[in-house]
């Protein structure tokens, strides 16, 4: 069994409630240009490629989870 001790600070990462607009890429984390964006399931990406990524990204971390 390992005794590893995992710290959690959930305190910290909620204590912004306020709602920010969304103005970088998910994918490569780039200031998405108003004339350039590309919008996808209620998100925006600067292009569609960056979409791709962030897609094949989230894909990769569940098959991680089902493990
Ligand atoms: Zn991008």
């Amino acid at each position: 069994m390992a005794a590893e001790v995992v710290k959690e600070t959930p305190a910290e990462t909620e204590a912004k409630p306020k709602i920010e607009k969304q103005t970088n890429c998910l994918a490569c984390n780039k200031i998405i240009k108003k004339l350039k964006r590309y919008y996808r399931d209620g998100k925006f990406y600067c292009s569609k490629k960056c979409w791709r990524v962030f897609i094949d990204k989230s894909k990769a971390e569940k098959t991680e989870e089902n493990k």
